[in-house]
């Protein structure tokens, strides 16, 4: 008999992450949120614990490995092969006593691949670097003829301002004030369509509050 597995959405946390499957991300607390922690098989990547849209959880939430998939042979048997989320990736599975050890292992290695993050960007914001700076992006679509960019933070890539119709829209990181260990820095900007020279105004003015925000953390030892 086959089973059939179900997706109750009002039991999982309601998230303002991007859907890991198609990036949908709501703007505003008037657009449908994204859901998560979910725990997910994607065909190319396997296990996945992130957050998706409604219509991704749909798709993805309950479909399980196919033996032509491509994680397949690699993936299958796995707790999880990559950790995607804000929110605590232990909701996100029914685990038994060693998916809990393999899972907390995981936990504790993207916690301390964050503080290796961040202290690299302590000692380029030591040195003077910039926090924000924008790249052209490689053309995607052919009949576009304005370029979009990428957004880079540290020199590494971050986000992307894409030009629609009458201007562009994207996504700035702006320091956060409160920060936990193993957090990331930043809280998601977000500007609404407007020009790139807008864009290039609010990068100087953000970029300023960065170097700012990295003074003070070199200054007060023991502050994360
Ligand atoms: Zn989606």
């Amino acid at each position: 008999m086959q089973t059939i597995k179900k997706l109750d959405l009002t039991k999982v946390g309601v998230s303002y992450n991007y859907c890991r499957i198609c990036g949908y991300q709501p703007q505003t607390q008037l657009d449908e949120p994204t859901y998560g922690p979910i725990r997910f098989w994607e065909p190319d990547d396997g296990w996945l614990i992130g957050t998706l849209c409604r219509h991704c959880a749909g798709e993805y939430a309950t479909r399980q490995p196919k033996p032509d998939d491509f994680a397949y042979a690699e993936h299958f048997g796995d707790v999880a092969t990559s950790i995607d989320t804000d929110e605590d990736p232990m909701e996100a599975i029914t685990f038994t006593p060693e998916t809990e050890g393999i899972l907390a292992r995981m936990v504790r290695e993207k916690a301390e691949q964050k503080a290796a993050e961040e202290g690299r960007r302590v000692a380029l914001a030591a040195q003077g670097k910039k926090a924000i700076t924008l790249r052209k992006s490689e053309k995607k679509a052919i009949l576009q003829r304005k370029d979009d960019y990428d957004v880079l933070f540290y020199g590494e890539a971050w986000g992307n301002i894409t030009f629609n119709m009458t201007g562009y829209t994207g996504y700035l990181p702006a320091p956060k004030k409160d920060v936990d260990q193993g957090e990331d820095p930043w809280t998601l900007l977000v500007i609404g369509e407007c020009s790139l020279s807008a864009y290039r105004q609010e990068i100087t003015a953000l970029n300023r509050e960065w170097k700012i925000y990295y003074e003070d953390k070199t200054r007060i030892p023991n502050n994360h």
